[in-house]
């Protein structure tokens, strides 16, 4: 059974040929599922007739109980019972199911219809939570997960913030568990911010301008990273502390204390996902100290205006 609660699920009647995605019934048993190609959905489904059979069907109760031939007939704009009769048989198989005493709407059909006319054909995949790594920058307490609208988002349940929310294609939900799913998220949105930071946009590959800026009326935060690309205006906003990401020295002052930055869940890192560790040592132009623990030692990290880490001081090399 899959983990993933996808809304508006199918109705279960206990046949696994329901299914139109076929994602959730038990991998081991033996499937008799009539799959049709999407092409072949799109060409049953683009005529105004039958999209009209499937409308009144859902009207008439058909997913409940079978709906009459001449009960339906009446319902539907079609020439004459030939014609309508021509139309329902393309429905039949898939989407509609014929019985001794009627017309039945089969799970596939029923989620057509109520996908059609909610205005979304796509299945949005929702995840409710689930534990997260790391603790809360604010409060301290457990982390959790959930997943609406395509984004993922990981925060305190206890206290409302949140460490990271970021766009995350739902195809990534796929044969992925839980803890998989979030290190994929790592992976994704921590290469994301640094694509942005070397000049490259996430979206588009155009060129994308990085400037810090001062953020008042964001609570707790007070200075941002803003990554705007000149392309497709896709506008991206970080902590100071993510451009330390693939910074050379301070991945290997992690390195050498045994954190691998490029495998940890970057917003397990307190510096990444809040301003605690930053601090404004100019104004005009803006230019900030992050100061990063690790294993009892810190790095420091002087950032200019463009998002450009200009010093580092560590202790490895300069002694302390
Ligand atoms: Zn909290
Ligand atoms: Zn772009």
């Amino acid at each position: 059974m899959s983990q993933f609660d996808r809304s508006g699920g199918v109705a279960s009647d206990g046949e696994p040929s329901d299914r139109i995605d076929g994602t959730d019934a038990a991998a081991a048993t033996p499937r008799t599922e009539s799959r049709i190609p999407p092409s072949e959905v799109f060409t049953i489904l683009g005529n105004e007739t039958r999209v009209q059979v499937l409308h009144a069907l859902l009207d008439l109760g058909a997913d409940e109980s079978p709906v009459s031939f001449t009960d339906l007939f009446e319902r539907v704009d079609a020439a004459d019972s030939a014609n309508f009769s021509y139309h329902l048989d393309r429905l039949t198989g898939h989407f509609v199911r014929r019985r001794d005493d009627g017309y039945e709407l089969r799970a596939p059909g029923r989620k057509v219809v109520s996908s059609i006319f909610t205005g979304t054909l796509t299945e949005r995949a929702q995840l409710g939570f689930f534990p997260a790594a790391g603790s809360c920058h604010a409060c301290g307490e457990d982390l959790h997960a959930w997943y609406v609208d395509d984004t993922l988002s990981i925060g305190c349940t206890d206290c409302g913030a949140i460490q990271v929310s970021y766009p995350f294609p739902a195809g990534a939900l796929d044969g992925r568990s839980t803890d998989d799913l979030l290190d994929a998220f790592g992976h994704y949105v921590r290469h994301h911010y640094c694509l942005a930071a070397d000049g490259v946009c996430p979206e588009c590959t155009g060129a994308v301008e990085t400037e810090l800026v001062r953020t008042p009326d964001e609570e707790g935060q007070a200075v941002a990273v803003e990554h705007t690309c000149g392309r497709c205006s896709y506008d991206l906003r970080s902590t100071v502390g993510l451009l330390l990401l693939d910074d050379a020295d301070v991945l290997r002052f992690h390195a050498d204390r045994g954190v691998d930055l490029s495998s940890v869940p970057f917003w397990t890192f307190d510096w990444c996902v809040s301003d605690a560790a930053t601090t404004v040592v100019s104004e005009e132009p803006l230019r900030v100290r992050l100061t990063v623990d690790c294993a009892g030692d810190e790095i420091r990290a002087v950032v200019d205006e463009s998002g450009t880490v200009v010093e580092t001081s560590d202790p490895d090399r300069d002694g302390r």
